[in-house]
């Protein structure tokens, strides 16, 4: 049985915390579609077909991962990819609640949908796009917290 998880987020964009947590999952995992939000809560830097592009360019050759956009409900589009299992970053107490909450909120839209979390690397739990976004626009080197091409295109985007 191919096990296909689902790893929703804003990617905006996507940092090294990111990363980490996507090549543990594929540890367990066969299939991990990373899935950005089109429409995330707040009003993101990156549009949508940037922050997939990013990805694509941090992810090329990275087995088993395929990236993916999506709008609405995850509950929704983990049927639509056969996905059973969402993969979720914790890093502190603070990110447990809402956590918490959105994890059985999916089980109760769907039943069988089972939310993992996944910690990362101690080094890279302080580590946020918003951290990197604010950083960044302050002209602050990030080169560590993202890939070359992130920081690259952070530049572009904020003039750096
Ligand atoms: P969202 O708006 O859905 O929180 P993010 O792109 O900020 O989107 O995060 C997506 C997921 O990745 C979340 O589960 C978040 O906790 C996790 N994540 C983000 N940064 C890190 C990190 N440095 N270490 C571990 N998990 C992280």
């Amino acid at each position: 049985m191919t096990r296909i998880a689902i790893y929703p987020g804003s990617f905006d964009p996507v940092t090294r915390g990111h990363e980490d947590i996507i090549r543990r999952s594929l540890r367990f995992v066969d299939r991990l579609v990373v899935a950005a939000a089109a429409q995330p809560t707040k009003k993101p830097l990156f549009s949508v077909e940037e922050r997939i592009e990013l990805l694509q360019t941090v992810l090329k050759g990275v087995a088993g991962v395929e990236i993916r956009s999506f709008d609405g409900l995850l509950a929704n589009f983990a049927d639509t990819v056969g996905a059973e299992i969402v993969v979720r970053g914790l890093r502190a107490v603070s990110d447990f609640e809402y956590e918490f909450q959105m994890a059985l909120m999916n089980r109760k839209l769907k039943h069988e949908l089972e939310t993992v979390f996944l910690v990362p690397a101690l080094h890279l739990t302080f580590l946020s796009s918003s951290l990197v976004r604010e950083v960044a626009g302050f002209g602050g080197d990030v080169s560590e917290l993202v890939d070359p091409a992130v920081d690259a295109a952070l530049r572009v985007k904020l003039g750096g």
